[in-house]
Parts: C-alpha cells; structure tokens; sequence
C-alpha cells in the first residue's frame, strides 16, 4: 500500500478553492517536489497532511491511517515531521535543547535518551559541533540543519520541506540534497515545495505540477524537465 493516498481531497479558506478535488498517491521512501507557481496550493497542499491546514473534503491516508478531525494531533505529529522555510527554531534554545523539547514533551522520551538520539542526527546532518550553541549563532544552512535534524528526532515516517532552500547558498543546497537522499535510504517520504529547478531536478522521483488548486501532471522530473 502507498504510504500517502489522497483522494478527492479538497481544501477551501472560505468560499476560495484553493486545492481541487486532488488525487495522488506516495510510495515509501519517495522524493517528491511540488512545483507551480505562487499561490497555486503547493504550501496547502502539504500542510494538509500535518492539519496546520486541515482539509474539507475527500480523503487522506498515511501509512494506513485516515487523517481527519479526529485524529490525534500528537501522533499525527510524530508520524510527519516538517521543516520550514525560515527554520522556525526556538531561538532561548541550543541546538541540542531545540531538538530534544518535543520528543521529551510529545513522545515521553527521557532526557537521556533523547539527547543522544539528538546528536545522533546532528551527526547525520553534518553539524555534530554545534549542539551547545544557540541558533542566532549559526549560518542560514546550519539553522537548516538544525530544523531537519530536530524534526527527524520525533522519528517520523513522513518529512515535508517548504521552501528548504530559499535562504541557502549553493553549498549548503548540496548538503540539504545529500541530507534528502539518505532519508529515502532509511525508507523516509519526503514531499517538498521549492522553485529551485536546479534542486528539483536533483531530488524529486517525482514532480507534481500545480496550478490554480489543481494537480495538472505527475511526472519523473526527466520527462518534466524535458518536455516541450
Ligand atoms: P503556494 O504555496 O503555491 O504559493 P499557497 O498554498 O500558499 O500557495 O496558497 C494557495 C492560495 O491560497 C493562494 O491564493 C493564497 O493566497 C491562498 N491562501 C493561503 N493561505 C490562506 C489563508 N490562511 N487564508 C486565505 N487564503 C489563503
Ligand atoms: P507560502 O507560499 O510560502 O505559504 P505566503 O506568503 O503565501 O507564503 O503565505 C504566508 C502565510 O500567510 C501562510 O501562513 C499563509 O497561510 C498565509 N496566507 C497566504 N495567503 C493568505 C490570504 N490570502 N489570506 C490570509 N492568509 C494568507
């Protein structure tokens, strides 16, 4: 079964569409980017699936569960993580502290444990360094990092990325990428939005194409990229 089906699913903000009817379906481990242009629904679209934007109509399931009205907010956020565009860290927090909060809080892991696991993904993300300093005092792709590292520390099935490298310099682009790539080793969805091409191109097993709230094609990026 796919990890994510979604069918005839519909999100409106009052009398506004602003995702259609939408039908899709993610296997596990799958790099998908949603690509369209601005307003299409692509940020919509992905936080339906986390319920900061809960949808209206139609169906969503996720490894096997319906997502809906009644589904715990908790477990839903231990099964899909997410990473924002502007990192959205804690900024009173270190590093070590921002990534151990939620799983301490939401998943009951003790401290000790959970720090370990902590600087078992700073490591994963290439900043073993820098558990013990606050995020004003990182580079833009290190706070990135930072966010990829603490959401992956709720272990979840799902990772959604907004706009994961709209602040990034082109070296930090290519650990964001390797970072990806290894999550779908260890059989972790990810669904991201970006207008980067060059990025896309890169990571996405699949493009789904927005436009106007509606998905108009899914495709391996070869054949978008490509097309006349
Ligand atoms: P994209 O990510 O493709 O730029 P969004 O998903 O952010 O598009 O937005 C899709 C459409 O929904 C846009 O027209 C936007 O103005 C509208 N929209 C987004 N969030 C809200 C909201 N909270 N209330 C009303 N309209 C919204
Ligand atoms: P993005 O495309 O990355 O979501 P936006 O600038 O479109 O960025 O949206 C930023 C925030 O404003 C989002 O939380 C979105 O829900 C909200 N928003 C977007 N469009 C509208 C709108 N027309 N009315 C109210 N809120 C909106």
């Amino acid at each position: 079964p796919p990890m994510i089906a979604v069918h005839n699913m519909s999100k409106l903000y009052g009398e506004f569409v602003a995702l259609d009817r939408l039908n899709f379906d993610v296997q596990r481990g799958e790099k998908i980017v949603v690509l369209g242009p601005s307003g299409s629904g692509k940020s919509t679209l992905i936080r339906t699936f986390n319920r900061i934007e809960p949808h209206d109509s139609g169906s969503i399931i996720i490894d096997g569960k319906i997502i809906n009205e009644k589904t715990s907010l908790t477990e839903l956020r231990c099964m899909v993580g997410m990473v924002f565009q502007n990192y959205n860290l804690f900024p009173h927090l270190s590093v070590l502290d921002n990534c151990t909060l939620a799983p301490q809080l939401v998943r009951n892991v003790a401290r000790k444990d959970a720090q370990e696991m902590a600087h078992n993904f700073l490591k994963q993300v290439g900043i073993p360094e820098q558990a013990h300093k606050y995020p004003i005092q990182l580079s833009g792709g290190q706070q990135q990092r930072v966010a990829i590292a603490r959401a992956l520390c709720m272990q979840p099935e799902v990772m959604l990325f907004d706009e994961p490298t709209a602040a990034l310099d082109p070296e930090a682009i290519t650990g964001v990428v390797s970072i990806m790539d290894t999550l779908a080793e260890q059989g972790i969805t990810t669904l991201c939005v970006t207008h980067e091409m060059a990025f896309s191109r890169r990571i996405a097993d699949k493009i789904v194409f927005m436009d106007q709230g509606r998905i108009l094609e899914i495709t391996p990026p070869e054949q978008f990229f490509t097309a006349p």
